[in-house]
């Protein structure tokens, strides 16, 4: 399987470093990436401009939990060197960065420590000055751990901790080999408060389904996942919709960001969900 029409070639080594690799064994593959130093594949070396946009906008599905007097809580799944981490801080939310990598833990704390003492003009978008004031940094945690394991929320929920206000994945899913897409959606329901929200880059959308990864294609994944509760394993293209919406998500926004990297080429779509009310 290849990828004969794309213009830019995908990042061979990647695939092939994780070609047959157990699911096992899979954060022990990003580890030796890290610990390789060979993170050019997905470093974008700055945070995604769709989501500052995103969050400079004031998204009123963000403001209906500001009743609390403290800060909206964030985490990013598979933060990488941490550049979504700090730029939420900046824009004042207490933030965690998870990642299964211990290295790029380290640089992911480096870079947020020098970026909340100095902030670089990349955090920030053309909203900033007139619509943010001067709200303060909030707290940056990094927790080096895998994110299907479950505890390690439980180990940093303080008193009242009802879940994040907001989850942002960004090339956390399309690391993730296809069959693990389905306790990707449900680990998200299951650290999100029942206010939160869940926040997608989804990308990239440009690749066929079924062309191997990482990245892997994620064209009507997010929307079968978390909308329909299937697996996120789409074989058909013609089928991709099956109608029916059992998923624990509805999607709250959805839409064409007018910034983002060029890595997307201009098909990435930014998705919110929030959890269904239960019964
Ligand atoms: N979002 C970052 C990094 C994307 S690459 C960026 O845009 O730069 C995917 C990242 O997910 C890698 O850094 C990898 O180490 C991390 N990762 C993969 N599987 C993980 C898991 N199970 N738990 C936590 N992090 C994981």
């Amino acid at each position: 399987m290849s990828e004969n029409s794309a213009p830019v070639q995908p990042p061979t080594r990647l695939i092939s470093h994780f070609a047959n690799r157990e699911r096992s064994n899979q954060p022990s593959g990003w580890v030796e990436l890290w610990d390789a130093g060979d993170t050019e594949y997905w470093d974008r070396g700055k945070p995604s401009p769709a989501l500052i946009d995103w969050i400079e906008s004031r998204p009123e599905v963000l403001s209906h939990s500001t009743t609390s007097p403290s800060r909206l809580r964030a985490l990013v799944p598979g933060c990488g060197k941490g550049y979504d981490v700090a730029m939420l801080a900046l824009h004042g939310f207490d933030v965690y960065g998870l990642e299964v990598s211990k290295k790029a833990v380290e640089i992911a704390e480096q870079y947020a420590k020098a970026e909340l003492r100095e902030p670089s003009a990349h955090n920030f978008g053309s909203a900033h000055e007139s619509r943010q004031g001067n709200s303060s940094a909030g707290e940056v945690k990094f927790l080096n751990t895998d994110f299907f394991k479950e505890g390690w929320e439980r180990d940093i929920a303080t008193e009242g901790f009802k879940g994040f206000d907001l989850v942002y994945d960004y090339t956390f899913l399309c690391a993730l080999p296809p069959d693990m897409r389905k306790d990707w959606a449900r680990r998200m329901s299951e650290i999100l408060s029942p206010t939160g929200v869940l926040a997608c880059l989804e990308f990239p959308l440009y690749k066929d389904l079924k062309a191997p990864g990482p990245p892997w294609g994620l064209r009507g994944v997010h929307w079968n996942l978390l909308a329909e509760g299937a697996d996120g394993i789409i074989g058909d293209e013609s089928q991709r919709e099956t109608g029916e919406l059992n998923g624990k998500f509805e999607r709250v926004l959805y839409f064409n960001p007018e910034r983002s990297y060029e890595s997307g080429r201009g098909t990435d779509m930014f998705s919110v969900w929030r959890l269904k009310a239960t019964k």
